[in-house]
């Protein structure tokens, strides 16, 4: 299943989600904290970012 990470500007909080490519596609993604649709998707950098704190 792929794994899609998203960034909300309203809250400024990262989510991440598992969607189909279809699911993704047709649903409008809203943040899981606030319900604020204004979301970007980060794909795996958040990730990539995250884990150079441990590096
Ligand atoms: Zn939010």
């Amino acid at each position: 299943m792929p794994h899609y990470e998203f960034f909300c500007h309203a809250c400024k909080k990262t989510f991440a989600k598992i969607l189909t490519v279809a699911e993704h596609e047709r649903e409008k993604i809203v943040c899981p904290h606030c319900g604020s649709k204004n979301v970007e998707q980060g794909w795996s950098a958040f990730s990539a970012i995250t884990s150079k704190k441990s590096a």
